[in-house]
């Protein structure tokens, strides 16, 4: 299926990872942003991790180490890029965490649709698809920008793939924000769904006014 990214085998090719979101899935996660998409959505939001050589590689028994430690974690998020390019990557990394915190909600991004992927995936994606919980699948349509939850147009659908966010099918489909990250070198960060598009764009003009640089991989899913 489409291009994949080539990390070298047991490593991860990352963008940025957050070890603290409440607005991409359910509960408070982490967040793993990959680098590298074959798809070309027209207005992405995160142009910086669409080359495969963006970010860098990590380990993925370091990347799972480190998920593990975080205190309070209820999930796992995989966002991008396309997590299924490294489908085999995120399958290692979900064994890894499941075998020590079998209770961890796995939830990822993908542009492609999952009746696509289950039609034409390969064996490690399909495999993925199995570990997850929630999979917000399908391309970013900018015509079709919603704030929802979780998502930015409205043709993606939130699919649940196990019945552990099964209160899900039932919640109200509203936006659950965006979050921001100031550091004290001046570097800011955010993630979440942007309200409107070209949100990002007039986000960097005004920190950019202000002297603030936005952080290289920001966020997905204006994205998406
Ligand atoms: S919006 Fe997501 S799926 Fe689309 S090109 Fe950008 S990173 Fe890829």
């Amino acid at each position: 299926m489409g291009a994949r990214v080539s990390a070298p085998s047991g490593m991860l090719q990352v963008g940025r990872v957050a070890e603290r979101c409440e607005v991409l899935g359910p509960g408070r996660r982490a967040v793993v942003w990959v680098a590298g998409c074959p798809l070309r959505c027209r207005e992405c939001v995160v142009p910086e991790l669409l080359d495969p050589a963006a970010g860098e590689p990590v380990a993925v028994a370091e990347l799972s180490e480190r998920l593990l430690a975080l205190p309070q974690l209820d999930g796992v998020t995989f966002s991008g890029g396309e997590p299924f390019a490294q489908a085999e990557a995120l399958l290692e990394l979900t064994r890894r965490l499941r075998a020590r915190r079998p209770q961890l909600s796995l939830m990822s991004y993908s542009g492609y649709p999952l009746s696509w992927l289950r039609k034409h995936g390969t064996p490690a994606q399909l495999a993925l698809l199995d570990r997850l919980d929630v999979l917000v699948d399908g391309p970013y349509l900018p015509e079709r920008h919603a704030p929802l939850r979780w998502r930015g147009s409205s043709n993606q659908c939130i699919r649940l793939l196990s019945d552990r966010h099964a209160e899900l099918a039932q919640a109200a489909d509203e936006p659950a924000g965006i979050e921001l990250e100031l550091d004290t070198g001046g570097r800011f960060a955010w993630a979440g769904v942007p309200p409107r598009r070209g949100w990002r764009h007039e986000l960097e003009r005004r920190l950019a006014e202000q002297g603030v640089l936005l952080e290289a991989a920001a966020t997905p899913e204006e994205a998406r």
